[in-house]
């Protein structure tokens, strides 16, 4: 696979700055997850050193001529002590579960909101994306960095400290032998992080691999997409895809384990020259006469203590090293730069029954990565109170051009204005407040109808009915087993309810007239309905927006008639505009586009009678 530019990039976060990450957060979401770690390492330090004194201890009790009862007493105090260590152990253990997983379901929750709230151009960003993904795998579960930390760190604790233990008293016989094995311990370190630093750097190829296998486990679950799988027979595509790429993916895992496998070599390698240097050292000096019994017994069973704890360091390290790096991920990622201004922005408060003047000033609109503008120099004032339509082509340009007025992108070139002010400097969401909507997407959740239309679980039941009424959907909930309380949906709730395109788009509507914002947004709002609620609609216009101002994007022209002003959109600009009248007077584009409808519409309306 080809290699990513990001793939020499260090992560930005080190070892000890994620350890600090997570002990902060630990601290601030669940102080018991720090406890039971100081306890678990205070056992594994505990265990190992009284199993590695008991035996040196009793020899050199009988080597004193003690008593048989001393000796006995003294047997069972060690076996008591380790029996006791053992018990709080597992009592650790078997609890430290519970707020391990609250602080990783925290983190999981600022990645949620994250991507809920960051400026929109990231949401259509593939590499933002991708780095949303990157950041769930180190939450994704138990085994995930964000909750393996915690076992790792402990781990890695008791084992240093078991570790330096025994160099102190390994200084004590013989200080040369003490620092070869320090000497060879640092070796297999650094050249170990040497090697696991590889797969850093092909974290980008990683990660690029995981969304595209996600992306086709996503798909085929994906209800919306269930009756095209089925009638287009995509179920091949998709396992022939998913293949390929678990294919890849096993063959960067592959890859990576080959890596993995040289630190384990070395470790071993490094090992045999620490182990068989200290067992020289020591057999010499019982040869000598240097060292009683005792001592050789202990000094003897902590050089192999001590490459059980050397490799646990290592490993450790290792594991430490790999959750790092996924920490590091997820901190960048929280840490991504926001193109929009939000809490750093000037406060906007609606005020009530102000109507606002939207302005866009020369504004030039260029997708990333595209050739040339969506939308080119364009000036528009949309007047307070103004119902303004914008119609034309498809790829025209008009969605664009209602996502610019949004605040969904900012302009490339140009500004867009309220009342005169740059809306650049503002908070987005306080401005977001300014706009209610209806996308042509269907985009309810699967609560109850009043939630969905009041957007909260507090729920103004009066004007909720008279919003219903308004879109002409209250009799449909009203006929509902539980009325405005009935579910929608299935795929959470089992007795919840599906409406039809018509309906939805309606209970939509009713949602956009609940929020009474000064500015009302309609993106062909009326794809998915009959042409009666069609023409209902459009008669009941002036009445459903109210004072507010509106921008109605349709394909339909007749349907502007109600409106102030007509733009027909075309290449990126405003290529006509006036009233409804105006430009069928003017007989130029819109009348051409206009008088090619309406034939169609008569024709079709011949072949039926
Ligand atoms: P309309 O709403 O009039 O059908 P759009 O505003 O959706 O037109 O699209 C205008 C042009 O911009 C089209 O050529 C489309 O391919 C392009 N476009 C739309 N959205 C994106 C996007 N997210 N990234 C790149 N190009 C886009």
């Amino acid at each position: 696979m080809e290699k990513t530019k990001t793939d020499k990039q260090k992560p930005v976060y080190g070892m000890a700055s994620n350890c600090a990450f997570m002990i902060r957060r630990a601290w601030r979401d669940c102080k018991s997850v720090l406890v039971i770690c100081a306890g678990l390492i205070f056992c594994g330090v505990a265990a190992n050193l009284l199993e590695l004194f008991v035996v040196p201890a009793v020899l050199d009790a009988v080597g004193r001529g003690v008593s048989p009862q001393e000796l006995v007493r003294m047997i069972l105090w060690f076996t008591l002590g380790l029996v006791a260590v053992y018990a709080l152990r597992t009592y650790l253990d078997e609890n430290a579960l519970l707020g391990r997983v609250h602080v990783r379901i925290e983190l999981g929750q600022d990645v949620h909101m994250t991507f809920c709230r960051t400026s929109y151009p990231h949401t259509e960003d593939p590499d933002y994306m991708k780095r949303t993904v990157r950041a769930n795998r180190a939450l994704n579960d138990n085994r995930a960095a964000g909750e393996a930390i915690w076992e790792t760190l402990t781990g890695l604790a008791s084992n240093l400290i078991s570790f330096v233990v025994y160099l102190l008293l390994l200084a004590q016989v013989g200080p040369l032998a003490a620092a070869l094995c320090v000497a060879l311990s640092a070796v297999g370190y650094f050249a170990g992080e040497r090697i696991r630093a590889w797969r850093y750097r092909r974290r980008e190829e990683e990660g690029e691999l995981f969304h595209k296998t996600s992306y086709c486990i996503s798909c085929a679950r994906d209800v919306k997409l269930a009756k095209d799988i089925r009638i287009f027979g995509l179920a091949p595509w998709l396992t022939e895809l998913y293949d390929k790429y678990t294919r890849l993916f096993a063959d960067f895992y592959a890859k990576a384990q080959r890596y993995y496998l040289w630190a384990d070599l070395l470790d071993v390698v490094l090992a045999f020259l620490r182990n068989g240097a200290a067992y020289g050292w020591l057999i010499l000096l019982a040869l000598r006469g240097e060292l009683s019994a005792a001592e050789f017994v202990l000094y003897f069973s902590a050089v192999s203590g001590f490459t059980q704890w050397v490799t646990g360091i290592f490993t450790g390290l290792g594991a430490l090293h790999r959750q790092s790096l996924d920490l590091s991920t997820l901190r960048e990622f929280l840490e991504t730069p926001e193109p929009f201004r939000f809490e750093d922005g000037k406060p906007l408060a609606v005020k009530p029954g102000h109507l606002y003047t939207i302005e866009l000033r020369d504004v030039s609109f260029r997708y990333p990565g595209a050739e040339k503008d969506t939308i080119s120099h364009l000036n528009l004032t949309i007047r307070p109170g103004e119902k303004l339509a914008v119609v034309g082509k498809n790829g025209a340009g008009k969605t664009t051009l209602i996502k610019l007025i949004c605040g969904f992108y900012d302009p490339t070139e140009g500004q867009v204005l309220l009342d005169g002010e740059d809306i650049r400097q503002y908070d987005r969401r306080d401005y977001y407040k300014l706009f209610s909507a209806v996308f042509q997407q269907f985009s309810l959740l699967a609560g109850t109808m009043a939630e969905n239309v009041a957007q909260s679980a507090e729920v103004d039941l009066p004007r909720m009915w008279d919003c219903l009424e308004r879109a002409g959907v209250a009799d449909k909930i009203r006929s509902l087993p539980q009325q405005e309380n009935t579910h929608l949906g299935r795929e959470v709730y089992l007795d919840g309810v599906d409406l039809s395109g018509g309906q939805t788009q309606r209970l939509m509507l009713a949602r956009a007239l609940y929020k009474n914002a000064p500015v009302v947004v309609l993106d062909e709002p009326t794809a998915a309905l009959d042409p009666i609620a069609e023409s209902d609609l459009y008669q009941r216009y002036s009445d459903l927006t109210g004072n507010c101002t509106s921008v109605y994007i349709s394909h339909r022209l007749a349907s502007t008639r109600f409106c102030d002003r007509v733009l027909l959109v075309e290449d990126g600009g405003i290529a006509e505009e006036g009233t409804h009248e105006e430009l069928l007077a003017r007989g130029g584009r819109y009348a051409y586009l206009f008088g090619v409808q309406s034939k169609y519409y008569q024709e079709g309306a011949m072949d039926d009678e």
